[in-house]
């Protein structure tokens, strides 16, 4: 036997048991998107690298530690995407999207990040994306949370906790860096490693350390809140507003600051305790300086991005998943004139539609055989065909899900007898 050819680590196949709840959730979200007038978008899943460090931020892990890059042929550095938001920002400004107009976009797809693989922390993964380009109120900020949590409540989640915060504006923010690295400084001696380059490059990072032994020092840190500009300040009471009018209950938490560098003003995320240290489900926020940045025009943004996987894992498995509800049907056929009617038949009932799924037996096989396999395929009904049907004309249906005398009908009639079973 030839030696396998193994996976990469922390990448998976997603196999057809597992994609039945995929695809729900994928029909119910699209329904969700619709009902917000957001529309798709696909952009590549390999951008040039430059890209990802110009918009995420070198200092940052994403774009330090864990992207995926490698030359072309021509020595070109590209790299796996490891988010959405860059790659649609980029199309974005190419195609004219962002000129003298608004958008509503939404994206879903694989992203890659080289990160150490535990269960809901994988280096391929999917998100599903949402992003507004050229509104600079708080209502889309709400808009957007609203829609996230409609995608909760459809799909029966309920374990799911809102956290906000506001980074303010760009000068802001930079007031507040500056005094957090002052007093970081003064507290040199704890921190650890990890801590000490972010001291330089980007103190408000220090503020997202899991280490325990620096949470101490993280609680009595200087708070943005407090540094808030009148304008952020402003937008961040609207939103809270708007949230707690809409019935959406959330927690401030002032220590959240997101793993890429781009956010301004709005940051948010929808943690739960079900999924142990990897608790982040969705997450996000506002982007306002981040288009012109990419060479586009100055327009406010805001985005955000759901971890499939990390969903998938809160959604129970659920009877009302449109796809089990499509009727199955298995064709038994034995001897050879059985076989090419039953491919006629089978052609036939799909023409039919109503999202009927038709197999039809391949490669023989005895009754007894055949209708095991009918069995296993998990079919509503089979439809019999062997000598006696050929010599009379007829078809016999027999029901697998109930007791029901199995029973022989017109070949003509076939196709009105099976719309009454379904
Ligand atoms: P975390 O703090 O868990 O590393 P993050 O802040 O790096 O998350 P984002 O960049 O905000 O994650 O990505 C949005 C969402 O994508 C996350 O909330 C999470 O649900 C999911 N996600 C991120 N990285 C991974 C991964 N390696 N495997 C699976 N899902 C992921
Ligand atoms: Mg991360």
């Amino acid at each position: 036997m030839s030696e396998k050819v193994k996976s990469i680590r922390g990448m998976q196949a997603l196999l057809p048991e597992i994609l039945e709840k995929w695809q729900a959730i994928e029909q119910i979200v699209k329904g969700v998107f619709n009902a917000y007038a957001f529309k798709e978008i696909r952009t590549p899943v390999v951008e040039r690298s430059e890209l990802f460090q110009r918009t995420i931020g070198e200092n940052t892990d994403v774009v330090s530690k864990e992207m995926y890059s490698f030359k072309d042929r021509k020595d070109q550095s590209l790299s796996l995407r490891p988010e959405a938001t860059a790659g649609i920002i980029r199309a974005g400004i190419e195609h004219s999207l962002f000129y003298n107009q608004t958008q509503k976009l939404w994206s879903m797809g694989p992203m890659y990040r080289y990160e150490r693989p535990q269960k809901g922390r994988y280096r391929q993964f999917h998100q599903i994306n949402m992003e507004a380009f050229g509104f600079s109120g708080p209502e889309i900020d709400a808009e957007i949370i609203l829609m996230t949590a409609r995608i909760w409540k459809l799909l029966k989640v309920d374990n799911l906790q809102l956290e906000i915060n506001s980074l303010g504006t760009p000068v802001s923010r930079n007031k507040y860096r500056a005094e957090l690295q002052h007093y970081f400084l003064e507290h040199r001696a704890i921190l650890d490693e990890d801590s000490l380059v972010r001291l330089e490059k980007n103190p408000m990072r220090i503020l997202d350390s899991k280490n325990p032994d620096l949470q101490s020092i993280i609680e009595t840190a200087p708070k943005m809140l407090d540094f808030l500009d009148a304008e952020s300040s402003e937008h961040f009471e609207k939103l809270k507003e708007t949230l707690t009018s809409n019935g959406i209950q959330f927690v401030l938490n002032d220590k959240l600051v997101r793993g890429l560098d781009y956010y301004t003003k709005t940051v948010f995320e929808w943690t739960t305790d079900q999924l142990g240290s990897q608790a982040t489900v969705c997450g996000g926020g506002r982007y306002d300086g981040l288009v012109k940045e990419l060479g586009g025009q100055d327009i406010p943004a805001i985005g955000c991005a759901i971890g499939v996987e990390r969903l998938t894992e809160l959604v129970a498995v659920s009877d009302e998943n449109p796809q089990n509800k499509q009727p199955k049907i298995y064709i038994v056929a034995v001897g050879k004139d059985a076989e090419n009617r039953a491919l006629i038949l089978s052609e036939k009932i799909r023409d039919l539609g109503h999202g009927i799924s038709v197999a039809m037996n391949m490669d023989g096989g005895s009754f007894k055989q055949q209708f095991k396999r009918a069995d296993k395929s998990g079919s509503d009904l089979a439809l019999i065909i062997g000598e006696e049907e050929i010599e009379s004309g007829t078809v016999s249906i027999k029901s697998m899900k109930s007791d029901a005398e199995q029973k022989s009908v017109d070949e003509a009639k076939v196709l009105e007898e099976i719309k009454q079973y379904l």
